[in-house]
């Protein structure tokens, strides 16, 4: 394994942080994610997973990409702030307070602006993240560096369980948390969502995760890479924000069928989850971020 920069140590840290067991986890019934993360490596897991799944009627892409590498991406870690916040938050003033009211503090006198400041909670919205995150981000009017105060989520209950802060310099905005996209490797058919649910290409809008009869999923047409055009034998005037109906077909081994025995129309689930693209019948759909 290589060796692992400040930011995934400081991320690793905080995601196998003990965060101690709150009054409103149910017993631990359902685990807590900090304990659950011994033992992780993180650093050579996928960084998005993507699967399909039927209950009932009803058609779910369920996408979770993998809180380690998508902060990893945006953020850099700066030790001299989270040093100077915890050296803060012991101030005799702070004896009495919990996180947020220090962090605002703290904030203010790290070069924020009162209305610089923001605050998140990634539950308070649609998330794709595998773990929910809290944080305070604010610019430093003077350098203009975009900075985060960011706790982990521990927890098995929401409420409660949260890592102590560590801040982190924002490289690319947080804000992306339910943003994902499904493609092909193969033909490099692909499909948007800005909330992990309605799956638009770039000319039209359409709910993916209903089927509007049981059986059929429909599968829009737009923004489907070049060689699925050439595959498709479709012109480009072809489309206008056409949908294609798709015949669900669940499969209950991990094999799809032979090449030769796929046919057009079906959009195969194996048992794993996962789907074969319904525009090449050849390359497994994968997401990202
Ligand atoms: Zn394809």
């Amino acid at each position: 394994m290589r060796k692992l920069s400040e930011t995934e140590k400081a991320l690793i840290a905080q995601l196998t942080e003990n965060t101690g067991i709150a009054m409103c986890d149910s017993g631990g019934a359902y685990g807590r994610n900090w304990e659950k993360n011994q033992g992780r490596t993180f650093i050579d897991e996928p960084a998005t997973v993507l699967n399909f799944e039927k209950w009932g009627e009803c058609f779910h892409i369920n996408i979770t990409h993998n809180v380690f590498h998508w902060l990893n991406e945006r953020v850099d870690y700066d030790a001299g702030m989270t040093r100077r916040l915890k050296a803060f938050a012991r101030r005799k003033q702070y004896e009495d307070s919990y996180w947020p009211e220090i962090v605002e503090d703290f904030a203010g006198e790290h070069g924020a602006n009162e209305d610089s400041i923001g605050s998140v909670n990634t539950y308070n919205g649609a998330d794709l993240l595998s773990q929910v995150l809290q944080y305070y981000h604010w610019y430093n009017r003077d350098t203009d560096v975009e900075y985060a105060a960011i706790q982990i989520h521990g927890g098995a209950d929401v409420r409660g369980g949260y890592t102590a802060p560590k801040v982190y310099r924002v490289s690319d905005g947080l804000f992306d948390n339910a943003r994902a996209t499904i493609h092909c490797p193969v033909c490099r058919a692909m499909w948007d969502s800005d909330e992990g649910y309605y799956w638009h290409p770039e000319e039209c809008s359409i709910d993916l995760s209903f089927l509007d009869e049981p059986g059929n999923v429909e599968l829009p047409m737009g923004n489907i890479g070049r060689e699925a055009w050439k595959l498709l034998n479709l012109s480009e005037e072809g489309y206008s924000g056409k949908q294609e109906a798709y015949k669900l077909v669940m499969l209950d081994t991990e094999e799809f069928p032979p090449q030769a025995e796929r046919v057009r129309g079906d959009f195969y689930i194996n048992s794993e989850g996962k789907g074969l693209c319904p525009y090449c019948l050849t390359g497994k759909l994968e997401a990202s971020w």
